[in-house]
């Protein structure tokens, strides 16, 4: 790609990002637009630094639990929207969900991902069971839950039940773009009071985007960079948006390999502490992916321990990878790549750091 950024003017905002400095929109502007593969491997360089002077060489293991694929919304990108009645819809019991925790135990993983659409069958009830169960098997473990959004109230007893961790991708922080990806049903204003709700009762909280989701552009990205500023979210997760065949967006682009990686430098230089996934996304989109978001800021990385047969079935979008391989399998696969470029898979909850805990 070929710009009219000039070397200075693009080396002037990479060093304020750098120093901790906050940015004006011109000067993201400059960093958005001016993107290069030279300048994305200065970013990613900047941003490996920073990620091992804080977490050292090490990454940091999420057991995703998909429990279950039916949704009450209708998000025009998602696979599982209730309006697609291709879905093979499925609900794993709280058996099989305290199963897969079992299994993944054994395997080293010290944090379990309870993820599902907006499925009213797991009413705040069900869901404080769950959540105890696990919470009392495995003290020793974290327990997050993304299953989209819900009252304070239903929040703060999911975490008296012991949930600490709760990831909520604002999916963009553009009015006129949330729209684009939403029914009307959906506000941004309700997500981002989720998000803030989650924060002020002390979850470690996850906000993120789809790259390349339909609508967004330098504007919007810039928002949704001021917004993650303005949140310092503990986790932040980004993946490229791919189609999905039973979608409204069934023949939008797919999110581009090179931009998610940069974006993943630019958060990590914005957000020097943060937990950062290598997504599955990103691992569909390229074979490399995952080992290439790493070396550009990521930390962590989610394989998947739902049951083999209900995998194909949590289909977000097309080509979704490993959907027939068993979590040793995946984890094993994992080690030996993460392995080769210099990092180690560990077994650790992986709390986030905060600035006054670092070493
Ligand atoms: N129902 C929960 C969990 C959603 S699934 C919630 O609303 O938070 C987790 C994430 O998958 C979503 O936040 C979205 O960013 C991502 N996702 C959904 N459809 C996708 C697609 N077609 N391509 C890439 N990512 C997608």
């Amino acid at each position: 790609m070929e710009n009219k950024i000039s070397e200075e003017e693009f080396q002037v905002c990479f060093q304020e990002l750098s120093s901790g400095r906050h940015l004006n929109r011109n000067q993201w502007r400059t960093l958005l637009e001016g993107r290069n593969s030279e300048r994305a491997e200065l970013l990613a360089q900047k941003a490996s630094e920073l990620r091992d002077r804080i977490y050292g060489k090490k990454i940091f293991i999420r057991g995703l639990i998909e429990f279950t694929n039916y949704c009450k919304n209708d998000c025009y990108y998602c696979g599982i929207r209730k309006s697609n009645k291709n879905a093979s819809r499925y609900r794993l019991t709280e058996d099989q969900i305290l199963n897969c925790c079992r299994a993944g135990y054994e395997l080293g993983f010290r944090t379990f991902v309870l993820q599902g659409g907006e499925d009213p069958y797991f009413n705040d009830e069900r869901i404080v069971r769950i959540v105890g169960k696990i919470r009392k098997e495995f003290p020793d473990c974290a327990i997050t839950l993304s299953i989209g959004e819900k009252e304070r109230a239903s929040y703060q007893l999911f975490k008296k039940a012991g949930a600490d961790r709760y990831l909520l991708r604002h999916e963009t922080a553009n009015e006129a773009h949330y729209r684009k990806l939403h029914p009307k049903e959906l506000s941004l204003a309700h997500r981002i009071q989720c998000l803030e709700d989650l924060k002020s009762l002390g979850y470690q909280t996850g906000a993120g985007i789809m790259v390349g989701s339909p609508g967004q552009t330098t504007e919007t990205l810039m928002d949704d960079l001021e917004f993650l500023e303005k949140l310092q979210p503990e986790m932040v997760g980004i993946g490229p948006f791919i189609p999905h065949h039973d979608t409204p967006f069934r023949e939008k682009k797919q999110g581009e390999l090179e931009q998610t990686l940069y974006l993943l430098s630019l958060v990590r230089l914005l957000l020097p502490n943060v937990l950062l996934p290598a997504t599955t996304a990103l691992g569909t989109i390229d074979p490399r992916g995952r080992e290439r978001g790493v070396l550009a800021g990521a930390n962590v990385v989610m394989p998947n321990l739902s049951p083999e047969n209900v995998r194909e079935k949590y289909l977000l979008y097309d080509n979704k990878i490993h959907t027939g391989k068993e979590a040793a399998e995946c984890l094993d696969a994992l080690r030996a790549s993460m392995g080769e470029i210099g990092y180690e898979v560990v077994v650790d909850r992986g709390d986030y750091i905060s600035k006054t805990e670092e070493v």
